[in-house]
């Protein structure tokens, strides 16, 4: 599993269920990822009988609604970096060890949380519908990056912090649902440094800045929306021109796409396009050669 699921990849996915599955009955729930079920009051199996009434993304994460019949209940699921929330059309097999979590839907379908990878980190809540507004995972974000990130006034406010912008950019609780792939893509498009800071930026800056943002996630969904289908693909190749492409030539000058890595990502950008020439320090190199 390479690419990480950002608002693009969950928002097609939430599209797709959200067709596919309003209306549809569960017939049971289950967590075989025993860390995956965050919550344990309602437990998983009161979603058994509901109807799933909404598929919805905020942010990286699904809201997915119940109707009851009683209580309207809602499931949060974050895919976190390697998961996937996948529609089959017959149950899992015993030996799958990558489902966390199991809805089964009529017609003999099945809606599961899968992860790749040897780490055990997506997660869901189960709670009441009514306790949504006051759930941190939802109450801590910031407004959503797509479709519409706020004014310029607006997005000045969120950024007008002395931090490098590939991390404001990444902090969920400034703007939400962009992460390393889409942030590298959107500075690209801006032409700004990964590393100005958000308070440094000038008014036609910030401009464009915007215009990158609701740009460049709403072409990678209306990729996604001419390419992708049901069951999402466990690998979904995503649209990038930057991120990844290090040591390749820039699309847009020709000039070589460079890339400061750290332990456990990496940053890629156009000297040429963003950065005045300089090459940025590669912390990976001088970490070897300290
Ligand atoms: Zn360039």
């Amino acid at each position: 599993m390479d690419a990480m699921p950002e608002l693009p990849e969950v928002e097609i996915t939430a599209r797709l269920l959200d067709a596919a599955l309003s209306g549809a009955a569960v017939s049971y729930a289950r967590a075989p990822g025993i860390n995956a079920l965050r919550t344990f009051d309602p437990p998983l199996s009161a979603l058994e009988g509901a109807r799933v009434r909404s598929v919805r993304r905020r942010g990286k994460q699904f809201v997915v609604r119940f109707d009851t019949g009683g209580e309207p209940l809602a499931l949060l699921v974050h895919l976190m970096s390697a998961g996937r929330l996948q529609l089959f059309d017959k149950p899992a097999g015993p030996r799958d060890r990558t489902s966390r979590v199991l809805l089964g839907l009529d017609g003999g379908r099945e809606l599961r949380l899968r992860e790749f990878g040897s780490k055990q980190a997506a997660w869901v809540r189960l709670l009441a519908a009514r306790a949504l507004e006051h759930e941190d995972a939802l109450a801590s974000l910031g407004p959503d990056a797509w479709p519409d990130p706020g004014d310029e006034a607006a997005l000045r406010a969120l950024l007008d912090a002395p931090r490098p912008l590939h991390a404001l950019l990444r902090d969920q609780h400034v703007l939400a649902g962009i992460g390393r792939s889409w942030a590298d893509e959107i500075l690209w498009h801006a032409r700004l440094s990964p590393y100005k800071r958000g308070a440094d930026l000038e008014d036609g800056e910030l401009a464009r800045l915007r215009e990158a943002i609701v740009g460049v996630l709403g072409d990678a969904l209306a990729h996604y929306e001419r390419t992708v289908a049901l069951p999402i693909p466990d690998k979904l190749p995503m649209p990038l021109h930057v991120h990844r492409h290090e040591g390749e030539p820039c699309p847009r000058c020709a000039h070589t796409l460079h890339a400061v890595h750290f332990e456990d990502y990496v940053i890629a950008y156009c000297p040429h396009c963003q950065t005045e020439g300089r090459v940025l320090k590669d912390r990976r190199l001088s970490r070897l050669l300290r």
